[in-house]
């Protein structure tokens, strides 16, 4: 019901599946877990694809969940979307569709993801291997058979690190692998890498897709061909959200072009103040020109993020005296929402992981992880400024 030249920010806000017989300017909320039919022959015509229909929610078969996934096909520029319960969901089930001949993952994953692949899919058989950054120039190598699987995060958490995703999918696409981004850091608002090559992108929808620290949701865009591979996997591992989440989050999908606009322009406020500071090393922020990959920042993003990371001089001590005499910055883990949050990455999502391994990804004890909220951008460099000088 959109009109196919209006702009994402347009079609989003009117993204709807069925006009409402009431008028109303939104949809209901299809809370059902099955449907009636008048006749068996009727019920037969659906399930045996001879009528479109509806016929059992977990199946993905639900015009509020339907909905919600032509809003994030949308987002991404994709012509297909599936909706999960969670972006673990997302993600699971995209690697036991796609991943099976081996995974080689690039630069540094998310904690839970790591974990997926190293406790659980070597443990199902699948071929698991990890490629630092600097190592890029061993990838053909490590595509040893065709139908492999990349898969990537980037910026990646808390580094900021970026993977040159035009690249990766040329060299992924030459050895006959995909290439699976995890786009949670970025949003769809400020990369697109689909467009730049990509054939899976996964959110973890709990973060900015969400934006209010309210719902857990994830999400996989691509092709309708490779998204039909993964249909199954979610219906018989049991990974739909609910439809009230899918209301939610719908809803959350209108205002994300302006969150993240706010969320960037926060951002490179606290992050430029910070670079200022004494007391702070190094700031790393895609948006900064000091920030050691911004060239490809350059070419890669439309926009720089949320995320901002500072390192202090004085290591886990400074950090941990920063991170509790902050006020409006919350203590807590996760990202993406309308207030800010702040992290110790060796005490929260690091943790589990040795110092040497931490070193290795250049995460430091001094460091602390920001996510930036919408407040004034005022007030937070202020609340920073004065959790700094209790140094
Ligand atoms: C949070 C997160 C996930 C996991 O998402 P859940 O919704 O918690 O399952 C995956 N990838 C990244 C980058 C994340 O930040």
């Amino acid at each position: 019901m959109t009109d196919p030249h209006w702009k994402v920010r347009s079609r989003i806000i009117h993204n709807r599946r069925h006009k409402d017989v009431f008028g109303s300017p939104g949809s209901p909320t299809y809370s059902t877990t099955t449907y009636r039919f008048d006749r068996t022959a009727s019920l037969l015509d659906v399930i045996e694809g001879r009528e479109p229909g509806y016929l059992y929610t977990r199946w993905g078969t639900n015009p509020t969940i339907q909905e919600l996934e032509q809003g994030l096909a949308l987002l991404e520029n994709a012509e297909a979307a599936l909706a999960f319960g969670s972006g673990m969901a997302a993600i699971s089930s995209t690697i036991l569709a796609h991943g099976r001949k081996g995974v080689v993952c690039i630069g540094d994953l998310y904690g839970g993801t790591q974990e997926l692949l190293v406790n659980h899919c070597q443990l199902l058989g699948i071929p698991v291997s990890f490629l630092a950054q600097d190592r890029l120039d061993q990838l053909d190598a490590t595509l040893t058979t065709p139908g492999m699987l990349v898969f990537c995060e980037t910026p990646a958490n808390p580094t900021l690190a970026l993977v040159d995703l035009a690249d990766m999918a040329h060299r992924s696409h030459d050895r006959g692998a995909l290439l699976m981004v995890d786009n949670t850091f970025a949003t769809p608002i400020n990369q697109q890498p689909l467009t730049l090559g990509a054939d899976l992108v996964v959110h973890s929808a709990t973060k900015y897709l969400g934006g209010h620290s309210d719902l857990t949701a994830g999400a996989l865009m691509a092709s309708a061909e490779l998204v039909a591979t993964v249909a199954p996997w979610r219906k018989n591992l049991g990974q739909l959200l609910a439809p009230e989440t899918a209301t939610l989050l719908s809803r959350s999908l209108k205002t994300l072009p302006l969150r993240v606009q706010q969320h960037n322009q926060n951002a490179l406020a606290v992050a430029s103040a910070m670079e200022d500071h004494p007391a702070v090393r190094r700031v790393l922020y895609p948006g900064l020109p000091s920030f050691p990959q911004h060239t490809l920042v350059k070419r890669q993003m439309k926009g720089f993020g949320g995320m901002v990371t500072i390192e202090l001089d004085g290591g886990r001590e400074a950090a941990a005296t920063v991170a509790d005499n902050l006020r409006l910055f919350l203590l807590a883990t996760s990202l993406g929402g309308v207030e800010s949050l702040v992290s110790q990455p060796c005490a929260t999502s690091h943790h589990g992981i040795s110092q040497q391994e931490r070193e290795r990804q250049g995460i430091t004890d001094g460091m602390l992880r920001l996510s930036v909220g919408l407040e004034d951008p005022a007030d937070l460099i202020d609340d920073l400024n004065q959790a700094l000088a209790a140094l």
